[in-house]
């Protein structure tokens, strides 16, 4: 349904629409994600968004393959979702989660206590995958009720958010350690793992990590790493049997694991969660992202029962978080709906087929060469170059090809919207990311 009221757009000719692509006051009084104001890099304006299509001001439509970082699996403006936030914002948008509670809150808990790893038994609604991240951070502090086990390990290349303790577990060099230095707390870094997925394992790829946890384990409350895909913090797929060593090493040393799926939850890996790559569990797990199929802002942390249990016999005996927005009945009646529709759609089959459409058009880069890697998994395809992709030129003529896609550093990549994206649009993309990547 249109809106009733005119945005300012709808008004201006098509000669002058294009003039208004640029926004002048956006560029001089908005922040964007890691811009400078002196010298912002050129932003786009949208008109709309439907489907796997995004609708510039100037009526120009460009395929969307980055789902909005990771969010929209559904593609944008679904009926589906659109039905469920209306319906939702009809009976209540919101209410405190402190001593009330409401149907969408405890439906949407009873579906994903049905598709996390069985062990996970009490979730945590948060407001974003940062927020979920320091949730984590602090439940595993807390369960050790120990001074001296507060510390934590992760590996190199990863992400977890950009707040305080989120910026601290995230790679120290393509992560914001450079611009914070003395002012994050020292955590313990093994190496990216080596061991592609995909390859044969290596078991000395694990060592280092567990050399870090065995000389540590007195001051480590937990491990958090993004299982098997790594994302915004190096776009890498790693063999799953670390996940496996990591378990054991965890366990006979007292320390917690926090897988962080806030990127490869529900579905982008072509497993509904990146853990069952594996088979191993975690004591916390985080999801976001395209929890509300990339609708609005939201996120769970989930936890075991020991884990729970080491909380609540804990000292202050309370896990102690508890935002305003806690539990949004907005956001769990649009989170419910969008994991409703996708478990009752052939999502496996659909990433099988992306996956290999991805691979099959995105190979020929690997001989060129500027290209350093390609690899596909499941609804990720990743071109990896030898130099930094130039952003302002790369987006000004990814506008020119009629797609949308980001790069960062050297990763020029699609993720695109699975359940939206046809093959017809997914074929334009690749070869649009080609021919922007191998000249
Ligand atoms: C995006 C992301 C986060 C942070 O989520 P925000 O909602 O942006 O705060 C944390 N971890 C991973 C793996 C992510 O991809």
């Amino acid at each position: 349904m249109k809106s009733a009221i005119k945005s300012d757009t709808d008004n201006i000719k098509p000669a002058d629409a294009r003039a208004t692509l640029h926004d002048s006051f956006d560029r001089d009084h908005l922040w964007h994600p890691y811009t400078s104001t002196h010298s912002p890099l050129p932003t786009y304006k949208v008109k709309s968004a439907s489907g796997a299509v995004i609708t510039l001001a100037d009526g120009r439509e460009l395929i969307d393959g980055m789902s909005s970082w990771w969010c929209v699996i559904h593609g944008y403006s679904h009926p589906v979702l659109i039905e469920a936030a209306r319906k939702q914002i009809e009976t209540m948008s919101h209410v405190m989660f402190g001593g009330l509670t409401h149907d969408p809150a405890i439906e949407l808990g009873k579906l994903l206590l049905e598709i996390l790893p069985p062990d996970m038994e009490h979730i945590f609604y948060a407001d974003s995958g940062s927020v979920a991240t320091e949730v984590a951070m602090k439940m595993a502090v807390q369960a050790h009720d120990n001074p001296q086990k507060t510390n934590f390990a992760t590996i190199r290349s990863g992400y977890h958010g950009d707040t305080w303790n989120a910026m601290s577990v995230c790679d120290p060099v393509t992560g914001m350690h450079g611009a914070f230095g003395p002012a994050l707390p020292i955590r313990f870094f093994a190496p990216a793992p080596q061991c592609k997925f995909g390859d044969e394992w290596d078991s000395a790829d694990f060592e280092p990590m567990r050399r870090i946890i065995r000389e540590n384990a007195a001051t480590l409350a937990a491990v958090i790493l993004e299982p098997v895909v790594q994302g915004a913090g190096g776009m890498r797929f790693y063999h799953p049997e670390y996940l496996r060593e990591l378990r054991k090493e965890c366990d006979e040393n007292n320390v917690l694991l926090i897988f962080d799926e806030i990127a490869t939850g529900f579905g982008r890996t072509g497993k509904l969660f990146a853990w069952e790559h594996a088979g191993v569990q975690p004591d916390i797990m985080l999801i976001g992202k395209a929890i509300t199929g990339g609708f609005m802002t939201f996120a769970a942390v989930v936890a075991n029962r020991r884990t729970a249990d080491m909380i609540s016999d804990s000292q202050s005996g309370v896990m102690m978080h508890g935002p305003t927005f806690m539990g949004n009945p907005l956001a769990c009646a649009v989170a419910l709906a969008s994991t409703r529709l996708l478990l009752s759609q052939p999502w496996q089959k659909r990433i099988a087929e992306i996956e290999a459409i991805m691979k099959e058009r995105l190979e020929p880069a690997r001989s060129h060469p500027a290209v350093k890697d390609v690899r596909v998994l499941g609804g990720i395809g990743v071109i990896e170059l030898k130099e930094d992709v130039n952003l302002a030129e790369f987006q000004k003529r990814c506008v020119e090809e009629g797609v949308w896609i980001r790069p960062f550093g050297r990763n020029a990549y699609i993720m695109p919207p699975y359940m939206a994206i046809t093959d017809a649009q997914l074929h334009k993309l690749c070869d649009a990311l080609l021919k922007l990547v191998c000249p």
